[in-house]
């Protein structure tokens, strides 16, 4: 055997928030170096959108340029997440190995068919490794979905946290600590042990637990809600405001709805209470996320929420038909929403400002309704006059 046979292969996949921690972890267990290209930034960006269609929806541009980046980084193999679907996911990944062709890159190409559930997931493991062996393959997968689940639990927390911190920025310190302590296990145990010493670190943070905070759920098409870089960092902004946010489009729930098997699944799924939510608004699964969205949008009004923020990309079908819904919703619906849609071309400060100008309205909606409570709760005052 070849010395470059016998090198472990390495493998990129796109980034998507924290997701490279999970599948980095996946990857070592097989046998094979996950290569983690730099976080996505401009210039994944500019790559990405000089080489592809100027219509196409932003993650595609996202994901070309991470993968441009890995393979001038070095690495062998470019992994890609697909799934068939009425949107333009479905092609995205020959589109992409075909414009990495055209562009004269040699790294193979490999595809995980997520929807193909563990059957999809194992087929992948066995052409990335190049070995069959079951078991190393189900402990693969499932130390990558215990740190799914410990990731997301994290962000929770740190969500909790931002809106709360007394210092600005702690939150955000001791959670970039966790995620290092969350990479450094591998196993079942060790996974135990870092959610402790993550619940510790996260503990450190200065908080003032009375403090009065918004709370807004983010909707939209997966990829933004999870992805720090082409949201711009919305969680951040809006913990920095007293907001504390929450996301129904988990990388956790989607792997409850997608591959999890029923039997070990507890309670109502995401995919689930979409049917059940969107049903008097859109009637079946029109591809993306649109039905998860517009159920979400009923679920944060359910629950009394100051506000729910969607996000899209530029062009996206399925959300561009989730947004022309949400005017339907108003009937039933009173929360405030509040749409973002994201290309290239999203500047900062204007982005910033909308953001700025709905947390002010939630807030003075919500000290209205504190109000409104308050005079409906004291009875009249007695007057003077004698009757
Ligand atoms: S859901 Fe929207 S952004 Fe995502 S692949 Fe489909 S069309 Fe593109």
């Amino acid at each position: 055997m070849s010395k470059v046979e016998k090198a472990k292969r390495k493998i990129s996949f796109p980034h998507m928030g924290t997701i490279s921690y999970a599948w980095s972890a996946a990857l070592r267990i097989i046998g094979c170096e996950p290569f983690v290209e730099p976080y996505t930034s401009k210039k994944a960006l500019s790559l990405g959108t000089k080489h592809a269609p100027e219509a196409i929806c932003l993650p595609y541009k996202l994901i070309l340029g991470n993968f441009i980046e890995a393979i001038e980084g070095g690495t062998d193999y470019v992994a890609m997440i697909t799934s068939p679907g009425c949107c333009r996911l479905g092609e995205y990944g020959k589109c992409i190995a075909n414009a990495l062709t055209d562009l004269g890159y040699e790294a193979k190409y490999l595809e995980l068919q997520l929807y193909d559930g563990l059957k999809g997931m194992y087929n992948f493991l066995l052409e990335a490794s190049g070995k069959n062996n079951p078991f190393l393959f189900c402990r693969a997968i499932f130390i990558a979905m215990l740190k799914v689940f410990l990731l997301d639990k994290l962000e929770t927390r740190l969500s909790y946290c931002r809106a709360r911190e007394i210092n600005q920025g702690d939150a955000e310190k001791h959670y970039n600590k966790s995620l290092k302590i969350i990479d450094q296990y591998d196993t079942v145990l060790g996974l135990r042990k870092a959610s402790k010493l993550v619940k510790e670190e996260m503990s450190k943070v200065e908080i003032n637990p009375n403090k009065e905070v918004l709370y807004v759920d983010i909707t939209g098409e997966i990829y933004l809600v999870n992805d720090e870089f082409s949201n711009q960092n919305i969680e951040k902004e809006l913990g920095r405001m007293g907001v504390q946010v929450r996301r129904s489009l988990t990388v956790s729930s989607f792997l409850k709805d997608a591959i999890i098997p029923k039997a070990f699944r507890k309670g109502e799924t995401h995919l689930q209470r979409a049917n059940r939510l969107a049903k008097p608004y859109l009637m079946r699964d029109i591809g993306g996320d649109a039905l998860e969205c517009v159920s979400d949008v009923a679920y944060a009004n359910e629950r009394g929420i100051d506000g729910i923020i969607h996000i899209s990309p530029f062009t996206c079908m399925p959300e561009i038909m989730s947004q022309n819904i949400f005017p339907a919703m108003r009937e039933n619906c009173e929360i405030p929403i509040l749409p973002l849609i994201m290309d290239e071309q999203t500047g900062r400060a204007g982005y910033i400002t909308r953001i700025e100008a709905f947390v002010d309205l939630m807030r003075r909606r919500k000290r209205r309704r504190q109000m409104q409570k308050i005079s409906e709760q004291t009875p009249n005052q007695p007057t003077n006059s004698t009757v």
